[in-house]
């Protein structure tokens, strides 16, 4: 693996394909034509060579917690973006591989006819493997390029410990990335180019059919708040500006109220991109503590996350926990747990503590759950499983499973936050030895409660979830 440049990543030794007609952009997490340095980076090799580009998006049926929630998002971003790469001469091919009879291999198809394969540089999830896997099965050169963040991950060399060792880093760095994007155009147009390769047709017409062919987990349904896709990010990120970044400072942690961007399905599925909403925000007359109280959430805090799961291989584990937090975990392994829940009770929002529950509920209804709540939920499993280890794996499954940001850097770090990682320790206390403590009972006196509960309620009834 070669670093080309800050951003870009040769992940292969392979000579060109001389013969090839195209550049070949794999979109598989930016999934977005505007303020995305990988879809640059392949317009710039495909001007280079005088030749088009392609961009091709897959959808398969086996990524893991594939559900109809998951699948409606992403395909109700694809009819947009089709527009868009059409009026700038780019070709896109969608394709929806609905189960195990329909074609494979399509990425390997297209690259026969390619120059060089662009691609996607994430840390986690499925998305390191695929590159390493695609890598080692083409006979051409494939780039990776981060366009994750603000700043560059590679400029981040080590793992950091906590927020307040990356900080300084990215306030020095900042002003050199926190400018404006420049678009790159093709010089040639794709609108000749004939491609022996399945496309899907998607419109918002069709997206509940396709979704109801495909071999997945038709039990999590599509989400009723939240739409994919750059247009509806770009809506949310308006009212956000307009109504409620004047007040984030305050209304940040109020989960009874609508106070915060909640941005972060977007961003997880790059329907939007973080310098965007920098650059949107700084451009408001918003106080100066809402939008630095909100900067250090989307650029620290994301980017710390991002730092975290590129450069820790265990990032998907409690091993990934800092010396303290493991040593204490061991002392306090065995200390008795007042409540001990299942799996099932968890998950169908079945505990004795109803805002708790609430919390749960409000995660299987709407795909999301508030960032204030989302610490107490997770805290308290770990009051209520017999291991630590048990209470991070259904942590990470549920919110895999039904938060339409999960699968992200921040999932893994906002669990493990749960845990002491990127903290300190705290006074001593049973079964979390050293970690941070957090109850319903004080949680619940500083925002209203009662309300939040209720509007949970309301909303599983409606849907008539639980
Ligand atoms: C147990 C647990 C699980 C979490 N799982 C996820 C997850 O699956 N996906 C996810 O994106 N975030 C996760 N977080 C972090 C945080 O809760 C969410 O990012 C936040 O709730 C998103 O809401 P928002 O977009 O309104 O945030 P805002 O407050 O509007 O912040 C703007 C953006 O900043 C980033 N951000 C905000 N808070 C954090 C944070 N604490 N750490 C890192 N980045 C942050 C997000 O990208 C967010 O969209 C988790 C936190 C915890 C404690």
């Amino acid at each position: 693996m070669m670093q080309i440049n800050e951003r870009v990543r040769l992940l292969n030794r392979a000579s060109e394909n001389t013969k090839g007609r195209y550049v070949l952009y794999w979109m598989q997490i930016f999934k977005r034509a505007e303020f995305n340095h990988a879809l640059n980076f392949a317009i710039q090799e495909a001007n280079r060579r005088r030749l088009p580009l392609v961009v091709y998006e897959g959808l398969k049926y086996y990524y893991p917690w594939a559900s109809d929630r998951i699948h409606a998002f992403i395909l109700e971003g694809v009819e947009e973006k089709r527009r868009a790469f059409s009026d700038r001469g780019i070709k896109y091919i969608f394709y929806l591989q609905k189960d195990e009879n329909s074609p494979k291999q399509i990425v390997k198809k297209l690259a026969e006819n390619a120059v060089i394969l662009v691609t996607d540089d994430y840390p986690c999830f499925i998305i390191p493997e695929h590159n390493q896997s695609i890598s080692k099965k083409l006979n051409l050169p494939v780039y990776a390029v981060d366009s994750n963040g603000i700043i560059p991950m590679s400029l981040f060399d080590k793992e950091e410990y906590a927020a307040y060792t990356i900080r300084p880093k990215i306030k020095k760095l900042l002003p050199y990335y926190l400018k404006p994007f420049r678009e790159e155009e093709v010089l040639v147009a794709a609108d000749n180019l004939q491609l022996d390769c399945p496309d899907t047709e998607v419109n918002s017409g069709n997206i509940a059919e396709l979704v109801s062919e495909c071999a997945i987990d038709h039990s999590v349904k599509p989400s009723r708040f939240y739409h994919g896709g750059t247009n509806n990010a770009r809506k949310r990120l308006k009212k956000f500006l307009k109504e409620i970044l004047p007040n984030y400072a305050e209304t940040r942690n109020k989960p009874e109220i609508d106070g915060s961007s909640r941005l972060s399905a977007y961003l997880h599925f790059g329907f939007i991109s973080s310098l965007e909403v920098a650059l949107a925000v700084l451009d408001t007359e918003a106080p100066k503590e809402s939008k630095e109280a909100f900067l250090e959430e989307l650029i620290v805090r994301r980017e710390l996350s991002f730092n975290f799961t590129r450069h820790n291989p265990k990032y998907s584990s409690i091993e990934a926990l800092p010396d303290w937090a493991l040593k204490t975990m061991q002392k306090h392994a065995s200390d008795r747990r007042d409540f001990i829940y299942s799996l099932k009770e968890l998950e169908n929002a079945q505990t004795h503590d109803e805002l708790w529950n609430a919390a749960q509920r409000e995660m299987l209804v709407t795909g999301e759950m508030h960032n204030y709540i989302r610490m107490l939920w997770g805290k308290s499993v770990i009051a209520w499983t017999s291991s630590y280890n048990e209470a991070f794996e259904i942590l990470v499954h549920l919110n895999n499973k039904y938060c339409l940001d999960g699968r992200d850097p921040n999932s893994y770090a906002g669990i493990l936050w749960c845990f002491g990682k990127h903290d300190r320790p705290w006074m001593e206390r049973p079964v979390f030895g050293k970690i941070r403590y957090m109850s319903s009972a004080s949680t619940g006196k500083k925002f209203n409660a009662d309300k939040y509960i209720e509007w949970t309620k309301r909303l599983a009834k409606e849907t008539d979830d639980l």
